[in-house]
C-alpha cells in the first residue's frame, strides 16, 4: 500500500480548533474476525495489537475526568477485546452513552453467543456495518455468506428491541470516488429494500465521504486518480460545515492510548499537538482540556466539510435531493466502505 500523507497537501484547508471533548473514540485494536480486502486498518485474526487492560483503566479514567458524554468503540472488531464488556459496563454505569462500531458476524463468532444480548441489557448503541442493501455486493467485497450473516445479525438485533426501543445505525459510504448520495433519500432506499425484503429495521442510516487515505487513496494513486478526487472534495467545500466537524468535539484514541484528533489523523500517523509535544498519551492528560487546541488539519480533511459533509455521525447538513450528485448503490460491483470509520 502507498503512502498517502505525502500525496495529501498541507496548506489549503481552513485553520480551525477544539471545543471541549464530548466524544472520546477508541480504538480497543486491530483483531477482527473477518479480513476484509479494503480495511484501512488491515485488521484480521491474527493482529495482536489489543489495547490492554492497563491501558483500558486509563482510558475511563480520562473519560470521566474530560466530561465526555460519549465513548465510542471501534477497532478492528471492539467486541474482541477480552475487556470489552468490562469497559462497557463500566461506561454505561457511569452514565455514559457507549457506541459499538459492529460488523454483525462478529455476532455469531464462537464465545460471542450471548454478546447480541449483552449490547441490549446495557442499551449501547450499535452502529452496524451494512456495505450494501444488495446480497451480491456485500458477499463479493466481503466473502461469500457475510450478508446472510449479517441479516442476521439484523435480525437478532431487532428481536431484542434495536431499531425501535434501542439505536441501531446502518453505514453506508460509496465504492468509488463520488460523493455520497444525500442521506435521507438513500435512508428511504435502505429501509423500503431491507424492510420489505427482509423484515429489518433500523433507525437511521449513516452516509460516510471516502477519505483519500490508506487502502482508499492508495488504489486511488495507483489509478492515476488521486489528484481528481482531492480536487472534487475541495470544489465541494462548504465552510458552513467548518462548524460541525467531528474533530471540535471528539478526541481519538490509538490502541496504545495516543491521542490524535480524529480516527483518519489517527491512521494517516497525525498526533493532536498539545503543549508543544509532538505526541500526548492519556496517562499525561488525564483531567486536562482540549478546548481552544489547533486541530491538525491537511487537505483529507476537505472530505469531511465537502456537500452534506461527512463525520462518524453522518452527514452534516442535508443533502440536495432531485436530481443530486452522488453514488448510489447499484447491482454489480458498487459498495461502500463503512469500515473506513473502523466499523
Ligand atoms: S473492514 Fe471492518 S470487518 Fe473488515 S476486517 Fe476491517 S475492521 Fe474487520
Ligand atoms: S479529517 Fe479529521 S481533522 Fe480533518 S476535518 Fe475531518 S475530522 Fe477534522
Amino acid at each position: 500500500m502507498r503512502d498517502t500523507l505525502s500525496l495529501i497537501p498541507r496548506g489549503r484547508f481552513p485553520s480551525i480548533r477544539r471545543r471541549s471533548a464530548s466524544t472520546v473514540q477508541a480504538n480497543l485494536g486491530y483483531r477482527c474476525n473477518q479480513t476484509c480486502q479494503h480495511c484501512h486498518v488491515n485488521a484480521g485474526p491474527h493482529r495482536e495489537e489489543v489495547m490492554a487492560r492497563d491501558t483500558l483503566t486509563l482510558l475511563m479514567q480520562f473519560v470521566r475526568a474530560s466530561g465526555a458524554r460519549v465513548l465510542d468503540l471501534t477497532g478492528g472488531a471492539p467486541e474482541l477485546n477480552p475487556g470489552f464488556r468490562e469497559l462497557v459496563a463500566e461506561a454505561r454505569a457511569a452514565g455514559l452513552e457507549v457506541i459499538d462500531r459492529c460488523n454483525l458476524t462478529v455476532l455469531e463468532e464462537p464465545g460471542q453467543e450471548n454478546l447480541a444480548e449483552f449490547l441490549a441489557a446495557h442499551q449501547v448503541h450499535v452502529v452496524a456495518s451494512l456495505p450494501c442493501y444488495l446480497e451480491d455486493n456485500v458477499d463479493r467485497q466481503r466473502g461469500k455468506g457475510v450478508f446472510e450473516t449479517s441479516l442476521r445479525g439484523l435480525a437478532r438485533l431487532n428481536s431484542l428491541g434495536y431499531g425501535t426501543a434501542l439505536t441501531l445505525d446502518l453505514v453506508f459510504n460509496p465504492q468509488g470516488p463520488s460523493l455520497p448520495p444525500p442521506q435521507a433519500g438513500l435512508e428511504r432506499d435502505y429501509r423500503q429494500m431491507l424492510g420489505d425484503r427482509y423484515g429489518i429495521v433500523f433507525s437511521r442510516l449513516l452516509t460516510l465521504a471516502n477519505m483519500p487515505i490508506q487502502r482508499f487513496g492508495s488504489m486511488l494513486a495507483s489509478q492515476g486518480r488521486f489528484g481528481e478526487y482531492m480536487a472534487l472534495l475541495r470544489e465541494a467545500h462548504r465552510e458552513e460545515n467548518l462548524d460541525a466537524v467531528m474533530c471540535r468535539d471528539l478526541v481519538s484514541v490509538d490502541w496504545q492510548g495516543y491521542l490524535f484528533d480524529c480516527d483518519f489523523n489517527q491512521m494517516l500517523g497525525l498526533p493532536l499537538r498539545r503543549a508543544g509535544q509532538s505526541r500526548s498519551h492519556l496517562r499525561d492528560v488525564v483531567g486536562q482540556s482540549f478546548a481552544e487546541l489547533p486541530i491538525i488539519v491537511r487537505d483529507h480533511c476537505y472530505g469531511c466539510t465537502a456537500g452534506q459533509g461527512s463525520s462518524c455521525g453522518g452527514a452534516l447538513a442535508e443533502g440536495e435531493e432531485p436530481g443530486a450528485q452522488g453514488e448510489k448503490p447499484r447491482a454489480q460491483g458498487d459498495l461502500h466502505a463503512a469500515e473506513s470509520v473502523g466499523v
